[in-house]
């Protein structure tokens, strides 16, 4: 059977999938291979994890450690893991995607995001990660490093990440409250209040109805009322699925949990979204907020044959070179799209031609046909980081074609040189086995 990721919207190219299960034997994997992608849960959409040969690190047995300020965590474990695990030790991550079931690293390494007007993405709570090198070794970079902007939002290019180290919180409470009924009237007339009006906010519409959806995930660190109306749209008390017939969401009706139980839209126990699915993408800045909706809801005509949903989100500004919201709060433009690529390819041209003008960023894991041009205009620090990988990984061991048709990352040539191993070094590269006495196992 070929091998796809999660929609089966993409067959991997790759000749060989290696699925180790500890990082020692991925250290020897990637010393051994001409070429290899680390590859994560499969959740992207486009072909940006696929490469020569493929290394996952998601059998690696999933291992855990805090001091009570950080968690380090092995890179292929899954948000919902992790994020159950805090909760057992009084914990807490700042914010989660809309699924727990995404690996840590995979997610990360392309900027996943939640919601929230205050609240970074999910690799802005990076402390510190320990990739292993071409040759097989491992190196730390450290939220203090000079490389840790470039490595933070790495696409896989700085090879795998065997380790990440998350900034923690105390364990605090959430309840959801979904609200109908939002006009277009009352969203474009002030976007950041609407998105301000909770701990994470997001938006569903299908452009065309009048009426939009708006779901509040409210921090309960001290009064827990949420108010009946929200700029017009009336709070409901049942549940809500984003889409029709699907029973797969965490608990809403305003009912008090754990925030791991709340911040996720999907449960851990069920299928996220739809599955046949097509996702794509694009962030624009809040100030422009209004004027990218009024855009692209112009095309709500031709968006709504291959739509199942929109979801508009937001996310505080960072540093992170390659970050989709690096130097600016952002709005989050979201589709699912049917599995129907013909129209979604069609569509996506007019989204982003409207979009243009906004400087709008594509989601790293998501389907979009924005060229090299284009996405070097969009960042600034994208030379950096292409000088970055040269330095890192020399020889191209780690790059794909996604990474050089779209960035410029050169790929390692057949029969180009081999990178020195580690035997060519001075010193003992550290091995792993010691990670087993460093850990405990959830
Ligand atoms: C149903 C669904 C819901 C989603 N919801 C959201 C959402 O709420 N917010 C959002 O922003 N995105 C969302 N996404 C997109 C998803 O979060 C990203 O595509 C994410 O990168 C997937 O993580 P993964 O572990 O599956 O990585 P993969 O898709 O396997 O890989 C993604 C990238 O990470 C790299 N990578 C993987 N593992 C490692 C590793 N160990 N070390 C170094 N690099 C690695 C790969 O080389 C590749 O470049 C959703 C996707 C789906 C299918």
């Amino acid at each position: 059977m070929p091998e796809q990721n999660w929609a089966g919207t993409h067959t991997f190219r790759a000749t060989a999938i290696h699925n180790p299960t500890s990082i020692a034997e991925a250290q020897a994997i990637v010393a051994a291979a001409d070429r290899v992608r680390p590859l994560g849960t499969r959740h992207s959409f486009n072909d940006i994890a696929d490469g020569v040969e493929l290394l996952s690190l998601v059998d690696v047995p999933p291992a855990m450690i805090t001091d009570g300020r950080t968690v380090t965590v092995t890179g292929g474990v899954k948000y919902g893991v992790v994020a159950s695990w805090l909760e057992q030790q009084g914990l807490a991550l700042h914010n989660m995607g809309s699924l727990p079931h995404i690996s840590i690293a995979g997610a990360t390494s392309t900027g996943t995001h939640g919601s929230g007007i205050t609240l970074g993405n999910l690799s802005t709570a990076i402390r510190a990660l320990e990739f292993i090198t071409p040759n097989g070794e491992l190196e730390t970079i450290s939220h203090d490093d000079p490389d840790f902007g470039g490595a933070a939002v790495a696409l896989g290019a700085l090879g795998p990440i065997a380790l990440v180290t998350l900034a923690v919180e105390p364990s605090y409470q959430v309840r959801q409250d979904t609200f109908r009924g939002l006009t277009w009237d009352a969203l474009l007339a002030d976007p950041d209040a609407v998105f301000a009006s909770g701990y994470s906010v997001s938006v569903f519409t299908d452009w065309a109805s009048e009426q939009s959806d708006v779901w509040v995930k409210t921090r309960l660190d001290g009064s827990t009322a949420v108010p009946d109306e929200l700029f017009g749209a009336q709070r409901e008390t049942g549940q809500r699925n984003v889409l029709d017939g699907v029973d797969n969401m965490t608990v809403q009706g305003g009912v008090p949990g754990p925030w791991s139980e709340r911040l996720p839209h999907f449960r851990v126990d069920a299928t996220p979204s739809n599955g046949d699915e097509i996702q794509t993408e694009y962030l624009v800045a809040m100030t422009d907020a209004a004027a990218a909706l009024r855009a692209v809801r112009e095309l709500a005509a031709s968006i709504a044959p291959a739509l199942l949903m929109s979801e508009l989100r937001t996310v505080a500004a960072d540093d992170l070179w390659l970050s989709t919201a690096t130097g600016r709060d952002s709005l989050c433009i979201h589709f699912t799209w049917a599995n129907l690529p013909e129209a979604v390819n069609a569509v996506i041209l007019h989204i982003e031609a409207a979009l243009a003008p906004f400087a709008a960023r594509p989601h790293w894991g998501k389907v979009h046909a924005l060229d090299a041009a284009t996405v070097e205009s969009l960042y600034p620090r994208l030379p950096e980081f292409r000088a970055l990988v040269a330095r890192r990984d020399p020889a191209g061991k780690f790059g794909n074609r996604h990474l050089s048709t779209l960035l410029g990352i050169a790929s390692r040539r057949p029969g180009a040189p081999r990178p020195p191993t580690s035997g060519d070094r001075k010193g003992s590269p550290r091995e792993s086995e010691d990670l087993r006495e460093r850990f405990v196992a959830p």
